[in-house]
This record gives C-alpha cells, sequence and structure tokens, in this order.
C-alpha cells in the first residue's frame, strides 16, 4: 500500500507524491491523519530553504500540528483504541541526556521534533495520510472536538509554556495588563490565555486588520494596526510604559522596540517570536530593568494544550481561517504566507 505526502525538495519545490505506507513498529500506533496546520517553520524552509542556519538539505515531510485518527496498533500498545480521535505531539525528547533528566526535556540535546530540519537525517513530518508514530505522542480529544481545533494543540502549548515563562516572573496575570505584539497564530492564542488567566486588558499589535479581527474574537479587549494608526498606543506609553507584561509574537525589530518602550519598569517581556540577529534598544530594556525571557516550545504543556481545548476552554476555530485538502497544499502555503488573508492554514486528509 502506499500512502500521500507533502515533501519538500528545495526552496520553493513542494510535492505531493505517494510513499510506502509503513505500519507501526512496537509500541506505535497507525494514524490516519484528520488536519495539520502549517506553521511559520514550514513556511521558512518552503520559502527560504530554511532559516538561519537551519537548512533543508534532503527532501522533507513537513508539518508538525496535527491531529488524526488511530487506524492500528503496534504491537505492546496499550490505553489506546482502533477508532480514538488524537492530537499528535511532534516532540520526542531522549529521556536520559542531562537536560531530559533535569526536566527540562524541551533542551533534549538529541531531540526528534517531527518536521524538523534542525538535525540530519531530517526529522519526517506529519503532512502525509498516514503516519506511525509512538503511542505515548497520542492524546485523545473529547467526541466534541473538531480535528481542526485539535490540530492547534502544539502552537496551543508553545503558548502554555509562554504563559508559564511569564507567570514564573511575574505572578498571575490576573489583573495585569498585557501587551501581545503580532496576532498570528502565536500571538492570538496568548491573547486567548491571557485573558482566560484573568488579565485585565490585552491590548494586540500587528500590521494586519484581518490578524486583529481574529485577536479580538479570541478575547483581545483592544487592537491596535500600527501601520495605520500607531497613534492609538500612545496611552499605553505613558510614565515610561503601562504594560505588566509583553507577549513578543512578531520578532519584528519595530515591535520589539515598541514592546520595551510600553512595557512598565520592572516589567516582563516574553520573547516568543523568532529571528536571526534583532537590534534592540539595550538602554531602554536596562533602564527600566525590564526582564526579557525566552521561551522554547514546551513539555508537560502539551497534555494541558489537549485538556483545554477537550474542555472547549478557547474558541480555537475561530482562528483557523483556512482550510485545504492536501493535493492543493501549495495553495494552502501562500495563503499561509499571505498575512494579509490568513491567521493559522490547515491541510485536510
Ligand atoms: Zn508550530
Ligand atoms: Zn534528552
Amino acid at each position: 500500500m502506499e500512502t500521500r505526502v507533502c515533501r519538500l525538495h528545495g526552496q520553493n519545490d513542494l510535492r505531493v507524491e505517494t510513499i510506502p505506507l509503513v505500519g507501526p513498529a512496537p509500541g506505535e500506533v497507525l494514524i490516519a491523519l484528520g488536519a495539520g496546520g502549517i506553521c511559520g517553520s514550514d513556511l521558512h524552509y518552503w520559502q527560504d530553504g530554511g532559516f538561519g542556519p537551519i537548512r533543508v538539505r534532503e527532501p522533507i515531510i513537513l508539518g508538525h500540528e496535527a491531529a488524526g485518527t488511530v487506524v492500528e496498533l503496534g504491537d505492546g500498545v496499550t490505553g489506546l483504541r482502533v477508532g480514538d480521535r488524537v492530537a499528535l505531539n511532534p516532540s520526542h525528547p531522549c529521556g536520559s541526556c542531562a537536560y531530559c533528566v533535569d526536566g527540562h526535556p524541551q533542551h533534549c540535546l538529541t531531540m526528534r521534533f517531527k518536521g524538523s530540519a534542525l538535525r540530519f537525517p531530517h526529522e519526517q513530518g506529519m503532512f502525509r495520510d498516514h503516519l506511525a508514530i509512538g503511542a505515548a505522542q497520542c492524546h485523545v480529544i473529547a467526541p466534541g472536538v473538531s480535528m481542526s481545533a485539535a490540530a492547534c494543540a502544539e502552537p496551543l502549548a508553545v503558548c502554555l509554556r509562554a504563559v508559564g515563562r511569564a507567570e514564573e516572573r511575574a505572578g498571575p496575570l490576573r489583573g495585569k495588563r498585557v501587551l501581545v505584539t503580532g496576532a498570528g497564530p502565536i500571538g492570538a492564542l496568548c491573547t486567548a490565555l491571557a485573558k482566560l488567566h484573568g488579565a485585565e486588558a490585552v491590548v494586540v499589535t500587528d500590521l494586519q486588520d484581518t490578524t486583529l479581527a481574529v485577536a479580538r474574537q479570541l478575547g483581545a479587549t483592544a487592537t491596535v494596526n500600527v501601520r495605520t494608526d500607531a497613534g492609538a498606543l500612545d496611552p499605553w506609553l505613558a510614565d515610561k510604559g503601562r504594560f505588566d507584561v509583553t507577549f513578543e509574537c512578531s520578532a519584528a525589530a519595530p515591535a520589539i522596540r515598541q514592546a520595551i518602550a510600553a512595557t512598565r519598569p520592572m516589567g516582563t517581556i516574553i520573547q516568543v517570536g523568532v529571528t536571526g540577529d534583532t537590534p534592540i534598544p539595550l538602554n531602554l530594556l536596562v533602564g527600566k530593568e525590564i526582564g526579557l525571557i525566552g521561551t522554547h516550545r514546551f513539555d508537560r504543556e502539551f497534555a494541558a494544550a489537549v485538556s483545554l481545548i477537550n474542555a472547549g476552554a478557547l474558541p480555537m476555530d475561530a482562528m483557523v481561517t483556512h482550510r485545504f485538502p492536501l493535493d492543493l497544499a501549495a495553495e494552502a502555503m501562500a495563503a499561509a504566507a499571505d498575512r494579509s488573508q490568513s491567521v493559522k492554514v490547515q491541510i485536510t486528509f
């Protein structure tokens, strides 16, 4: 038997092709995919052949945000049944390196993360009709949850970790004034979580009205298009800045500068967006004693994300603006690249 995959052969060379279907090894299950979200990293692989030092050096099946249905159990699998609908955790740390042993598996030295070109050979991803994956990476979703919502568990896990990093330093978000710069999928989900955690104000900035409209559906108390209405942020810049916590989700230099200007002295900025070298106004950061904190992927947050989705705690479907069948993977990528139109674009199987 064969199965279809969406495989990138190099920059701008995305192909839907068939490969032999490999059944589940012991401890694995075979999944029939239902939906898979396109992430910024998939776009970078496609548009630029990679990002920073990470380059596509061999054909790679893209995708690390997916959900599907269990269709076959490998030997020794317990706790899952054929027919279970599951969100797929793309993260597979080794469990034995120094970071794994220390309880920080997101920094695993031999991390296997699906759809990632970081290591060579590349770790093949989830944009495919069928996938054999470790049973431990499958989290059962509730009956009413759509495949589309379940496929958002991965970016939600990223944002849960970001919120956790913020609360480690700044205390609970309840009652706090929160700024979110960048209203893509990660910004939208940080917005929803800040609101869920009881933030008093959640102000979201972006350059596009479409993404800001989605941010309002996910709980933003105010949105500012900094391209057309930058002055709307002025009241928040008063008194050295008025936000307690900022989630910087754009990785754009002007937004980072704005984030530092708008965050209050002693405040906290969580850098969620990722890019290469970016200039930042260190004088302001230091002078205001702002904590600038990184956040990377997730660990236990994946299970917590699935629980939130199962509980219907967040309007996940509002974020998914487009869906395309696998045959139209290139069109799906183009739609995801057009930030004036889309927030989260998914491929369906
Ligand atoms: Zn992602
Ligand atoms: Zn490890």
